[in-house]
């Protein structure tokens, strides 16, 4: 299918929480070599109260599963809470009919991901989500064909977005207090930022 209801939308989320179940411990390992190591745990209470929270709510539209998600991430500590509630906040803003297609699901992207740069200050390089973001929002801004390929290709643009944080130094976040040490290290939120997109694929 070419569109996405709420219920495809309560898989994807499924899929996201199953994956970082899956990655829960090499995030937080990222996370301590180039941070304070809590990033797991953070996401962690995230995930658990969006997963209690969309067992009770009704959900109409895709936007209504995101705000669940958005309000859970807005709830949790960390840097990566906040941001990752006020992405989902846009992608919600933007998802808010029965059915949602590619343009939509761009629309969102391109606002949730221009909502986390102005408040965290980060752009593509800072070695940050923001690194995953970008390129995820531009493949599905680009995309031409189906719903399918359009999320192949977001994902793979994610994934890549998110190894080419090794290679960088950090500019923001805690990763920017100890510099070259956390080169080699990939950024735990751009890796989160690849599983979310990886998940939207069926
Ligand atoms: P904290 O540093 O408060 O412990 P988390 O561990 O919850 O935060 O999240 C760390 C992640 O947050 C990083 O991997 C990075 O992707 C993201 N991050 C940190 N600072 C910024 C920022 N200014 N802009 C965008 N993303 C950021
Ligand atoms: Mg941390
Ligand atoms: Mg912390």
């Amino acid at each position: 299918s070419d569109t996405m209801d709420a219920a495809d939308t309560r898989a994807w989320m499924g899929r996201f929480f199953a994956a970082f179940d899956r990655e829960r411990q090499a995030l937080t390992d990222l996370d301590r070599r180039s941070g304070d190591g809590d990033f797991g745990a953070n996401l962690r209470s995230a995930l658990g109260r969006a997963r209690a929270a969309l067992d009770e709510a009704p959900t109409a539209t895709p936007g209504d599963v995101l705000d669940v998600v958005s309000t859970a991430f807005l709830h949790t500590g960390g840097t990566s809470g906040p941001l990752f509630g006020m992405w989902f906040r846009q992608l919600a803003k933007a998802t808010r009919t029965e059915v949602v297609g590619v343009a939509e699901l761009a629309r969102g992207f391109a606002d949730g991901t221009a909502t986390v740069r102005r408040l965290g200050g980060a752009g593509p390089g800072d070695k940050t989500m923001v690194d995953a973001l970008v390129p995820a929002t531009e493949a599905l801004t680009a995309a031409t064909g189906g719903l399918a390929d359009a999320l192949a290709a977001a994902a793979d643009a994610a994934r890549a977005g998110a190894e080419s944080t090794a290679d960088l130094v950090a500019n923001r976040g805690r990763a920017s207090y100890v510099g070259e040490v956390a080169r080699g290290v990939l950024d735990p939120g751009a890796v989160a930022v690849a599983l979310i997109v990886e998940s939207l694929r069926g």
